[in-house]
């Protein structure tokens, strides 16, 4: 019998059984997977969560998190935006974080059972049964669903967006270049755009965001970035100059921006399990770690002040909607700008003559530091 268990182990859920564990509350995350495991990522963080952590006392600068302040943006022809990131990012592999942030929360006293996965989540009479893959049975008052873009709980839970495939697919090396330590680029291609900033260790993320069909149509991810991907002149001239660090890239299928629901069958869900907003806007992992500072906070207060469920439940969804539904809609609207070789080129050449208007997108799409 656990106060809270938390479904995944990724920025929500690590964040999420930190503050709980450190507030005294019995905490089971369990996470499928084994740490430390590389995922599918751009590993680029928006500056605006360090007030938060470092008020856990986490310094990603001490992992070696590079410092990011200028962004790059290329039209698949090759035209070029450049500007200063008003609030700007640190670049750190999720392998590495993911990592630390598993050994604070053990530190801190949550429960972690790993290379197991959540079948299957029962509510009933104001308790939870979650039974895992081994057959193993916990029980629990709250349940957090944290476990990412998409998984087959989503289907038992009958949510609408898992109704409708998603035709996104996304793809990460880590590789070693010669690339300034504090930009970030994001090159564009047909029908996909592809990120290059740096983390830890001098290295370098090189991630990308494209369509199954691109790939389909070129018959392996290889053949399509040979084909689409490197005529872009930046990606190019990257090739020719990178030594590629994986056997084989990191790749993920059914990426889905649809709007969700931050709340399922009195399951609250944090992170991109909520709403993933798209890779483009880099604030994926801000907003998951700020979901998780949200939640964790309502639930604390929940417990000391006697709450009943409803009104836990209803803040909270609130809320949530109040911090990034916009900020989804702006990513999504962006999104559609993207992709169209010429609809690109227009774009960033308007952007480029209008530094101002580009300034107030990037905000749009980031929230204010927490
Ligand atoms: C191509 C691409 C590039 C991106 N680049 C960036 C970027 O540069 N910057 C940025 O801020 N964001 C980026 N994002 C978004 C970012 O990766 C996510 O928003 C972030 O990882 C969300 O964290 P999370 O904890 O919600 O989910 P995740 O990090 O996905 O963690 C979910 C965890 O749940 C586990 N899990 C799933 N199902 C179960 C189950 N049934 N039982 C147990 N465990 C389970 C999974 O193994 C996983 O470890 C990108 C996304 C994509 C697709």
């Amino acid at each position: 019998m656990y106060d809270v268990v938390i479904v995944g182990g990724g920025l929500a859920g690590l964040i999420n059984a930190i503050v709980l564990s450190r507030a005294g509350m019995q905490v089971l995350l369990v996470e499928k997977k084994t740490y430390p495991f590389h995922r599918v990522c751009g590993e680029y963080i928006s500056n605006e969560t360090l007030p938060f952590l470092h008020s856990l006392g986490i310094d990603p600068h001490q992992w070696g998190a590079s410092s990011i302040n200028y962004l790059q943006v290329s039209a698949p022809s090759g035209t070029m935006l450049q500007m200063p990131l008003d609030l700007g990012g640190f670049g750190i592999s999720r392998y590495t974080l993911d990592e630390k942030l598993y050994q604070i929360a053990l530190a801190a006293g949550a429960t972690i059972l790993t290379g197991k996965t959540v079948e299957d989540i029962i509510y009933q009479n104001e308790y939870f049964q979650i039974q895992l893959s081994d057959q193993t049975l916990y029980q629990s008052s709250y349940v957090i669903g944290a476990y990412g873009k998409r998984t087959r709980l989503d289907k038992q839970l009958n949510r609408d967006f898992i109704h409708t495939r998603s035709p996104y697919v996304g793809v990460k090396y880590h590789i070693r270049t010669d690339f300034p330590l504090n930009y970030i680029a994001l090159h564009n291609f047909k029908d996909g755009y592809c990120g290059l900033s740096a983390i830890e260790d001098n290295k370098y993320n090189l991630c990308y965001l494209t369509t199954r069909e691109n790939i389909r149509q070129h018959g392996s991810i290889e053949a399509m970035e040979e084909a689409l991907m490197y005529k872009n002149p930046y990606l190019k001239a990257l090739k020719a100059n990178a030594d590629f660090l994986f056997e084989k890239p990191e790749v993920i299928n059914e990426i889905s921006f649809a709007p969700k629901s931050s709340l399922e069958n009195h399951i609250l869900m944090s992170g991109d399990a909520a709403g993933l907003i798209t890779p483009l806007c880099g604030n994926g992992m801000a907003m998951a770690i700020h979901s998780a500072h949200v939640l964790s906070g309502y639930l604390i207060q929940a417990q000391r002040e006697n709450w009943k469920r409803k009104q836990l439940e209803q803040t909270y969804a609130q809320v949530w909607q109040h911090l990034f539904a916009r900020r989804l809609q702006v990513g999504r609207t962006l999104q559609r700008l993207f992709g169209n070789e010429i609809i690109t080129g227009i774009a960033i050449q308007t952007l480029r003559t209008c530094t101002p208007l580009a300034r107030w997108l990037v905000k749009k799409t980031h929230g204010q530091p927490f």
